[in-house]
C-alpha cells in the first residue's frame, strides 16, 4: 500500500494542524508556511491526488468545497478580495498529492504568479 500523504495524516488526526473548519466531506486548516496574512488549505477527505484525478462523480463534492470556501471568506473577512489556487503536477508546483485549494488573502496579490 502506498504511504499516506501528510494531508491524509492530518485528516486521520495523526499529526496536528490548526483546523479552522471540518465536516464529513472536508477539512480546512492553516498552511504551515503562509504566503499571505490569511493562507488556509481546504481539502476533501476523499483521497484525490490532484485535479487530474477528478471525475464527474466528484461534481457535488466540488460544489460543497466552494460553498465552504465562501464561508471561510466571510469568517476571515476577505471581502476585499482573495485568491483560490490549486497547483497541479510538477510544473504547477504541486508538492502534496492530495487535492487542495489554497485560500489566500489579507493583502493585495500580484499577477501573474511566478
Ligand atoms: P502545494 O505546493 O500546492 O502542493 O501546497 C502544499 C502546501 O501544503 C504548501 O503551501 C505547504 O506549506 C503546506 N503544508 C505542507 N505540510 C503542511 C502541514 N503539515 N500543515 C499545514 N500545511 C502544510
Amino acid at each position: 500500500m502506498s504511504e499516506k500523504t501528510i494531508f491524509k495524516r492530518i485528516i486521520d488526526k495523526e499529526i496536528p494542524a490548526q483546523i479552522v473548519y471540518e465536516d464529513d466531506l472536508c477539512m480546512a486548516f492553516k498552511d504551515v508556511h503562509p504566503q499571505a496574512p490569511v493562507h488556509i488549505l481546504l481539502i476533501p477527505k476523499k483521497e484525490i491526488a490532484s485535479t487530474d484525478q477528478l471525475t464527474e462523480a466528484d461534481t457535488p463534492l466540488l460544489g460543497h468545497l466552494y460553498g465552504v470556501l465562501r464561508q471561510l471568506v466571510k469568517e476571515f473577512n476577505l471581502q476585499d478580495g482573495y485568491r483560490v489556487v490549486t497547483n497541479c503536477g510538477q510544473n504547477g508546483g504541486q508538492t502534496v498529492y492530495h487535492l487542495h485549494f489554497h485560500l489566500l488573502g489579507g493583502r493585495p496579490l500580484l499577477w501573474p504568479p511566478g
